[in-house]
């Protein structure tokens, strides 16, 4: 009994001396604790870029990041190059399909990889709010991303959800809904207090 005792305390003490130290130590690095995750941060990324949306129905945003978690591309829904935002039109109801958005307007899914930084997006995952319809779809898949985080698939039962399911699926490509752990993010320029900021 007494063996059992003793080796249990010198257990104890050898914790005690051992590893609690590096535990306090990280405690005290004093690093915050409500900081955004990875997904929260690329998510925010995405939607941030959509806030650039000209279409007074629906902005998407999509962020593209690679294994080392670095962005290589980010987009969102707009006219191509040179077509004018106020010459072509934004409108959805026309009789006429020459007058709705739908022939004009660059999807951000095809945005976020045309503009890519990085020689490619293999192997790279897309953050994207809406999930991305079947022309995205193949874009996404021809580019080599592996995986979609996307918030919301509204419309999962649209035959265009459907299609892009049926590809990517055939494909191998991943996808998972993210529900961020933020409700909200705000950036309010004029509450930053620069007086207490320096990074060097
Ligand atoms: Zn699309």
């Amino acid at each position: 009994m007494f063996n059992y005792l003793s080796q249990y305390f010198k257990l104890f003490v050898f914790q005690m001396a051992v590893l609690k130290p590096e535990n306090q130590s990280l405690k005290k690095s004093g690093k915050r604790e409500d900081y955004l995750s990875w997904d929260e941060y690329f998510m925010a990324t995405a939607i941030l870029a959509a806030k650039r949306s000209k279409d007074p129905s629906t902005q998407v945003g999509a962020c593209i990041v690679n294994d080392k978690k670095q962005i290589v591309g980010v987009g969102y829904n707009g006219m191509p190059r040179g077509c004018s935002d106020d010459e072509f039109p934004w409108g959805k109801g026309n009789a006429d399909e020459l007058k709705n958005k739908y022939y004009y307007v660059c999807h951000a899914e095809m945005n976020a990889i045309l503009n890519k930084n990085s020689a490619g997006v293999e192997n790279c995952r897309m953050y994207v709010a809406l999930f991305p319809c079947n022309e995205c779809a193949k874009f996404i898949i021809q580019s080599g991303i592996r995986e979609i985080v996307y918030m919301s698939d509204k419309d999962h039962d649209k035959n265009r959800t459907i299609a892009s399911k049926r590809m990517l699926d055939a494909a191998g490509v991943k996808y998972w809904p993210f529900t961020p752990q933020h409700k909200t993010i705000d950036i309010d320029f004029s509450k930053i207090d620069w007086n207490h900021m320096s990074q060097c």
